[in-house]
C-alpha cells in the first residue's frame, strides 16, 4: 500500500470556506454587442469603466461591435490544408523529380526495378501481367 505523507483530507493551501452572502454587489453594466452574423453578446463589466469597443461572439466567435451593425467580418480561418503534392514539393525540387522519374526509369527497362531495398513492397500488392 502506497504511503502518504502530510495531513490527509487537507491540501497544503486550501481554498477559504468562507463566503460573503447577502452583501452588497459591485454595481455593474451590461453592454450588447452585435456581430457581422447579427448574433447579440451580453457582457457584464464593472459599471465605472468603458465597456471594451470589440467582443467575441458567444454563438460563432467572430468579432463583435457595441453598435449594431458595424461589426468587421470574421477572417478566414487561418489553417490551409496542404494536398501531398504541396509536402511533396515542399521537400522535393522539380529537378529533383526529373532526376528520380528517369532514374526510376532507366531501372525500369534494364529489369532491375524494384530495385531491392527500395522500400517495403508486399508480395500480395504486385501486379502481375499476363
Ligand atoms: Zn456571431
Amino acid at each position: 500500500m502506497k504511503r502518504r505523507s502530510g495531513v490527509r483530507g487537507a491540501r497544503l493551501v486550501s481554498p477559504t470556506t468562507q463566503v460573503d452572502r447577502g452583501g452588497p454587489l459591485a454595481a455593474r453594466r451590461v453592454s450588447d454587442y452585435w456581430c457581422a452574423e447579427d448574433h447579440r453578446t451580453s457582457a457584464a463589466f464593472a459599471a465605472d469603466v468603458d465597456p471594451p469597443n470589440e467582443w467575441q461572439c458567444r454563438v460563432c466567435s467572430g468579432p463583435s461591435a457595441l453598435e449594431r451593425g458595424t461589426a468587421p467580418t470574421a477572417l478566414a480561418p487561418k489553417f490551409c490544408p496542404r494536398t501531398p503534392y504541396e509536402f511533396l514539393m515542399m521537400r522535393r525540387t522539380e529537378a529533383d523529380g526529373q532526376l528520380i522519374l528517369a532514374d526510376a526509369l532507366a531501372a525500369m527497362r534494364t529489369g532491375d526495378y524494384p530495385r531491392a531495398g527500395a522500400g517495403p513492397r508486399r508480395s500480395g500488392s504486385r501486379r502481375t501481367r499476363t
